[in-house]
């Protein structure tokens, strides 16, 4: 039996919003986007992980999307000088190998492209959204009906927030929500000439005081450092005295970037920890950041937000009110799955595993235990460690029980 045909407003065109409206337009559902595409220089979120690549296929854009960017065969986390861990993607031998950097004002745009090329409509129109206090369902307001001319003149269905980190519908209908623990600043920017150890590679740094990304993108690198606010204060009064202060005075930034120059302007951004308990209600969905997202440290907000765009979609196409709910369970459990392997990065007990391989390396059983563990922590690095899978439990238990005398996980924590 065919389901029922829907008309589904999407408020905002980023890749959540997109990689729905596609897969709604290609079922048939009347799908139109309102979208307000972000006006700052940069956008962040420029590291894919191998587990976006299958979303890419399906939606028919990773040729266009390779085009423009950097392969990225792996991933490098760098403790201090001397410690430089690389993760090949194959070390993970699950389905992708690669991954790429994307710039994300292209990223995007391509993203977009293949929702109006599946049917949907785009309107450049912020959305603004209205309640029925009596029935508690959510409507588009007049304006913006008309804005979409005609398109919308026989009603709409379902309401989705797409709004990513303004979180729309969850602050105008007051949502109970989950604030996470880390109260980190992130600033980045683009530079040229930064120092790369492995092609490709996203790097992660571990500083004196918080953590760093750098990410080789075409013809440039972005480089962001996550830190607490307090310490970023007695850096400067602006953002860019903060940012080139902080890579002056930090040991590791300052051989990197001896010979680099930063090229843009320095963004910021903070309080992104944030999982909203609903994520669908009268009339209304959540995807994407504006449901949840955790942390950037390990690139997974991307691959989270799209995935959620393809959970909905499935969702919806089964129309029924426990397809909604296993939405809502599996998008959850994925957020809180990953919060729990990020808590040990900044906790130490992530950095400590991994220095725990050069002592086990001197055993021949130790060395054995090694090849098996970097299999499955590579796929932190892949995005491919889902909730309940072995992979998950066996770091879960490596976390508990693999860091041993020797190693002092809290030496690894991020401060
Ligand atoms: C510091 C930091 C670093 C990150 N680094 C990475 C990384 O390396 N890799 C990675 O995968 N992820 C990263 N992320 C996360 C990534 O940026 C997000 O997960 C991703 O952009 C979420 O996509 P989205 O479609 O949900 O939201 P968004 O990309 O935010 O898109 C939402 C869109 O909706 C529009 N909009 C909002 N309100 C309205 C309205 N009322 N009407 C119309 N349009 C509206 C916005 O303008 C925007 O275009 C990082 C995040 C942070 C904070």
């Amino acid at each position: 039996m065919q389901a029922q045909r829907k008309t589904i407003a999407i408020i905002g065109g980023g890749p959540a919003g997109s990689t729905l409206a596609t897969l709604l337009a290609r079922k048939g559902h009347k799908v139109g986007i309102y979208h307000l595409p972000k006006r700052p220089p940069l956008i962040v979120g420029e590291s894919l992980l191998p587990a976006v690549i299958p979303i890419l296929r399906l939606l028919g854009v990773e040729e266009e999307i390779k085009s423009f960017s950097t392969f990225k065969p792996g991933a490098t986390i760098c403790l201090d000088d001397d410690h430089h861990l690389a993760f090949g993607f194959d070390e993970a031998r699950t389905a992708s190998e690669y991954a790429y950097n994307v710039p994300r004002d292209k990223f995007d745009a391509t993203i977009l492209k293949a929702a109006e090329a599946a049917g949907a409509r785009i309107f450049h129109h912020r959305a603004v959204v209205e309640k029925d206090e009596a029935t508690g369902k959510v409507s588009l307001d007049e304006n913006t009906i008309a804005a979409a001319e005609g398109f919308f003149k026989n009603g709409v269905d379902l309401i989705v927030d797409a709004s990513g980190r303004s979180r729309y519908l969850p602050g105008f209908l007051q949502l109970e929500a989950e604030e996470g623990e880390r109260k980190d600043t992130a600033l980045f920017a683009h530079m040229e000439n930064v120092t790369i150890e492995d092609e490709g590679h996203i790097h992660v740094d571990l500083h004196e005081k918080g953590w760093g990304w750098r990410i080789p993108l075409p013809g440039r690198v972005s480089v962001g450092v996550v830190v607490h606010p307090d310490h970023l204060k007695s850096l400067g009064g602006t953002k860019e005295e903060q940012f080139d202060t902080f890579i002056k005075m930090d040991p590791m930034m300052r051989e990197q970037t001896k010979d680099a120059k930063r090229i843009s302007p320095v963004l910021s951004y903070n309080n992104y920890q944030w999982k909203s308990k609903q994520l669908f209600g009268n009339g209304w969905a959540l995807v994407g950041d504006t449901g949840g997202f955790i942390d950037p440290v390990f690139s997974t907000g991307l691959f989270l937000a799209m995935d959620s765009g393809v959970k909905l979609a499935a969702a919806l196409e089964a129309g029924t009110l426990e397809a909604m709910e296993k939405y809502q369970h599996d998008f959850q459990a994925e957020l809180y799955s990953w919060q729990s392997i990020i808590s040990n990065w900044y906790n130490g007990k992530l950095p400590a595993l991994f220095e725990m391989k050069k002592h086990l390396d001197r055993h021949i059983f130790g060395r054995i235990m090694n090849l098996f563990v970097a299999r499955h922590v590579t796929r932190i690095f892949t995005g491919e460690i889902p909730s309940g899978s072995f992979s998950h439990k066996l770091l879960h238990f490596m976390f508990k029980h693999g860091i041993r005398g020797e190693v002092d996980y809290k030496e690894y924590a991020v401060v």
